[in-house]
């Protein structure tokens, strides 16, 4: 089989190299890709728009594609998997209507709320007198939050009320577009985050591995939120009785709520939950797909073909699967930035010794690359993720290390505590 996959990330890579270890796999094609998926063994680039729907859908049927997997939210929640599906495509990732599960904030603690699933308290105001009155009226620390999409920066944890105040402004003032014509406003919860991403086909949810990463851009946790630093996966903050629970409490009272709806929901739901200090697992949001970095940990431990799992959800008999084999021992990933990233970063850069640390035994998944002439360059803020898999958990970190320590490129920048939270615990 041939498959498609959409977006230009890490997450996408992973998601490319991982289909290409299935045997029934011959051959990917990612669009747009990075400069990893061009030269990747058995994947190609293919430069069209994510949301692209006609000429994607073309190019799926003349090419006889078996799957399309959607890597980011924005063409699923641009409705792309309605447009490939109305075309007769197989697509894994949800409809449009699905995908409000991350589209909308307050759609999402909407759904929670019906289903009863653990989240912090909320409110949803669309207006900033009635937003700014209920945040006096709660004090601080709170969690404002604008409604929509923003690329991770809709968010502001506000330890003061004028943070908090400053937050609604900024958000009903326009700062994210029709994305904050509504804000939610949420309890402020502190423990460990951590992810579990899980398969779907609609009836039937299935938990992988659970991961953890580290948001921040500085070491300790500290400075502003990017789209993530480094993961790991599995997490031993979620050992397998409280992943149970998360199936019971948390993943099949959402698929149930969604089919309440009408919502036949085909892919990821990714549950990003706050582990408070008594334990208590509590979701703090739902994304409609994999997460970045967290699949680069996971999808390199799934020894099940993905292939057979993502058609599996795709053609809603996930329930007849055998339990997904995984291999022992973690993995680890670190990413290199550009420095600056998420502020201003320098683009462009050569990016050497990749070939090094692929043979150290880790894997290099491209953010933002490009290959130009036959030299890869860098063309985003995350630019790798090195991931590198280890029997115990400090082997897993060490390996990475090992893959970064063979990279250069010009005003690279990580973190050089990634697990710092594990060691702290456990
Ligand atoms: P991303 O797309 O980057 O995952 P997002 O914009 O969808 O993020 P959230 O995941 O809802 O936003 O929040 C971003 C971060 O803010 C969380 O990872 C968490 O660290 C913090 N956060 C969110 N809600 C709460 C809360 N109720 N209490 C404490 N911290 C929170």
């Amino acid at each position: 089989m041939k498959a498609i996959v959409i977006g230009s990330g890490g997450r996408e890579h992973a998601m490319a190299w991982t289909l290409l270890q299935s045997p029934n796999v011959t051959a990917v094609v990612c669009i747009p890709g990075n400069g990893g998926t061009a030269t990747l063994p058995g994947c190609s680039n293919l430069a069209m728009s994510v949301d692209d729907v006609e000429g994607i859908a073309r190019f799926a049927l003349v090419q006889n594609m078996g799957l399309v997997a959607i890597g980011p939210e924005q063409p699923l929640a641009d409705g792309v998997a309605d447009g490939l599906r109305a075309e007769g495509i197989t697509v894994f990732g949800p409809d449009q209507a699905g995908a409000q599960l991350e589209s909308s904030k307050a759609w999402a603690k909407a759904l929670m709320q019906e289903a009863s699933i653990p989240t912090a308290a909320s409110a949803v105001f669309d207006n900033g007198e009635a937003a700014t009155a209920y945040v006096e009226e709660q004090g601080a620390p709170i969690v404002i939050k604008a409604d929509g999409l923003a690329a991770g920066k809709g968010v502001t944890v506000a330890m003061t009320l004028e943070e908090a105040k400053e937050a609604i402004a900024a958000i009903f003032g326009g700062q994210f577009g029709a994305a904050g014509s509504q804000v939610v406003i949420e309890e402020f919860l502190t423990g460990q985050e951590a992810s579990v991403l899980a398969v779907t086909d609609g009836i039937t949810i299935r938990p992988l591995m659970p991961a953890q990463d580290h948001k921040q851009v500085g070491e300790g946790d500290t400075g502003p939120n990017t789209g993530g630093m480094g993961a790991y996966a599995p997490t031993p903050v979620l050992p397998p009785e409280l992943l149970d629970r998360i199936q019971t409490d948390v993943l099949e009272p959402t698929v149930q709520t969604l089919r309440k709806r009408g919502i036949d929901y085909r892919g990821v739901i990714y549950a990003g939950l706050m582990i408070t200090p008594d334990g208590e697992p509590k979701v703090i949001e739902f994304n409609c797909r994999f997460g970045d970095p967290e699949t680069q940990v996971v999808l390199p431990l799934l020894d099940t073909p993905l292939d057979k799992i993502m058609l599996a959800c795709c053609e809603q008999r996930l329930d007849t699967l055998p339990p997904f084999e995984w291999k022992s021992g973690y993995a680890a990933c670190v990413v290199m930035a550009a420095e600056g990233y998420p502020g201003k970063y320098p683009k462009g850069m050569v990016i050497k010794g990749v070939d090094v640390a692929t043979n150290t035994g880790a894997m290099v998944f491209h953010a933002g690359t490009q290959l130009e002439k036959g030299v890869v360059k860098s063309t985003g803020g995350r630019v790798l993720g090195v991931t590198a898999l280890g029997a115990g958990f400090e082997d897993a970190i060490a390996n990475a290390y090992r893959g970064v320590d063979a990279i250069q490129f010009e005003n690279a920048y990580y973190r050089k505590d990634i697990g710092h939270r594990v060691r702290a615990q456990f």
